[in-house]
């Protein structure tokens, strides 16, 4: 049912998943970039198109919103929440069998993406990014604490506290967060423009406003990942940064971007989600994408059929 060349191919529906290489046409599960390419025609929901938009510039687009079938040759395609981001989604294929592919998602209640679901099927290719059993993350609530902790401390030692996440997805969510604990908010442009279509596509944040160069104090800063220390220095002064990633677990805190805090929160499923949502679809044949290949191992133990799809390597099956 699906042929994979480094990325997979429904021949059924003459659909791409996720192909990172140009494509007629292909599914793009949700906005990241190492989801994407600029395809000619391009099947997301109507959240992702806006975010590629901004992202990609225009292209030809088939619009599918969450739970409407659209037919694709003899196949009926329906798109239904991931979790990961805002308008992240899963795709199920039915032909002669029931195809799901998951992109990158996470079981639970986001802060800006609405709760993925599980469906049965017979082919289930999924996202492992958190595959190994050390990736299990501590309740929300717990980690939402250590982080108002931070915030406060902070302001109390007169150092700007600042929130660092990816421009799409977890700075979103970093803003979300901060505005709900009830402190405003000052984003970095990037950020910024994107909360910005988080807005028009209906999601609400607490008060913030773009970086301008001043009024910072008191307040949360939120910046992307890929801003340098010595750029915040000539800034904002004091300041101290915590970053908000589910390679938090990691002792060895070679993911922490010389933060001063690394708080693990992940818009991708831990170890437990992950085996959870193979437990509950319950397929026939696994292929896991993206992350450990020792996860399709532990399915294998658990009894599943799974295997390991390893990235940019050549198999046709
Ligand atoms: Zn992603």
């Amino acid at each position: 049912m699906i042929e994979y060349d480094g990325a997979i191919y429904v021949p059924g529906a003459d659909l791409w998943l996720d192909a990172r290489r140009v494509k007629d046409f292909s599914f793009v599960s949700h906005a990241h970039t190492d989801h994407s390419a600029r395809h000619r025609r391009v099947l997301a929901t109507p959240q992702t198109l806006a975010l590629l938009e901004h992202r990609r510039g225009k292209t030809e687009t088939v619009p599918a919103r969450y739970g409407q079938p659209v037919t694709l040759n003899n196949h009926q395609v329906t798109l239904f929440p991931a979790g990961h981001i805002l308008g992240s989604a899963q795709i199920l294929i039915e032909g002669e069998q029931r195809l799901v592919y998951t992109g990158d998602f996470k079981l639970g209640a986001g802060f800006c993406a609405q709760p993925a679901q599980v469906k049965p099927c017979d082919t289930l290719v999924m996202e492992c990014t958190f595959g190994l059993p050390q990736y299990v993350f501590p309740p929300k609530e717990q980690t939402m604490e250590r982080l108002v902790n931070f915030i406060q401390k902070s302001l109390l030692e007169g150092r700007i506290p600042v929130v660092l996440g990816y421009t799409l997805g977890k700075g979103q969510e970093a803003l979300k967060i901060v505005g709900d604990a009830g402190y405003e908010a000052i984003v970095y442009e990037s950020i910024y423009q994107i909360a910005k279509i988080y807005e028009k596509l209906g999601v609400t944040f607490g008060r913030y406003e773009k970086y301008s160069g001043h009024g910072v104090e008191g307040k949360v800063v939120v910046a992307p990942t890929n801003m340098r220390r010595d750029q915040l220095r000539t800034d904002l002064g004091r300041f101290s940064t915590v970053y908000l990633t589910g390679w938090a677990m990691d002792s060895d805190r070679k993911f922490a971007r010389g933060a001063n805090l690394v708080l693990p929160m992940s818009d991708h499923a831990d170890f437990n989600e992950l085996v959870e949502y193979v437990q509950q679809a319950n397929p026939r044949k696994i292929y896991t994408v993206h992350g450990f290949p020792q996860f399709a191992a532990h399915l294998k133990d658990l009894g599943f059929d799974a295997e390991h799809l390893p990235q940019g390597q050549l198999s046709l099956f």
